[in-house]
């Protein structure tokens, strides 16, 4: 599907199926005897949660949010644009955020600060995907589906423009789709 305009399949649909599996075993553990609230970042949380939850042994529950980031040094004072909130008061809750993918961190961890400032319990943050070498913020994430390499990925929730985001695995767009 789409696969015409992919540069390279990362991973196939069986490769991230077999690594959500082994995360959700290695969270279900750590969790243990608790009811986390499961955070999902929209848009691009969407396929990955779906298919993490259902693999998670817990009694769990979930919410979503949607946020951007002001751009660097604009805006000093709020900490993120929250652009969809949380239903629910996560004070005391334990809640495990997850998202697509940490880059350079600059959302996520403004996103994180305002989350904590909230009092739960205990905040850890799960990502499919994860660039290290990109990363400007301090953060790092608890739970790592793939570390990749610095290249523009799509598939499994992530988009350029819009589209791409239902593909079952993940691959590199070729460069002439968008330049
Ligand atoms: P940050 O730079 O704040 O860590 O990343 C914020 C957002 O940038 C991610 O949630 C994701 O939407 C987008 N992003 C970063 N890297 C990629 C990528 O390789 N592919 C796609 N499709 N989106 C990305």
């Amino acid at each position: 599907m789409m696969e015409q305009d992919m540069q390279q399949i990362l991973f196939t649909q069986e490769e991230v199926a077999t690594r959500i599996r082994e995360l959700a075993a290695e969270i279900s553990r750590d969790y243990a005897g608790k009811a986390p609230l499961v955070v999902g970042v929209l848009r691009g949380c969407f396929v990955f949660m779906a298919d993490l939850v259902r693999c998670l042994e817990l009694p769990l529950t979930l919410d979503f949010m949607s946020a951007s980031s002001y751009g660097a040094g604009t805006v000093s004072s709020g900490l993120v644009d929250i652009r969809l909130d949380l239903h629910d008061d996560i004070a005391g809750r334990d809640v495990l955020l997850v998202e697509d993918i940490l880059d350079t961190g600059n959302t996520l961890s403004k996103l994180v600060a305002e989350l904590k400032s909230r009092g739960p319990a205990s905040l850890k943050l799960c990502v499919l995907l994860d660039k290290p070498e990109r990363r400007t913020a301090n953060i790092q994430a608890d739970y790592v589906g793939f570390t990749i390499p610095d290249a523009f990925v799509v598939g499994c929730g992530l988009d350029f423009d819009q589209k791409y985001r239902q593909l079952p695995y993940i691959g590199i767009l070729k460069p002439s789709v968008y330049e």
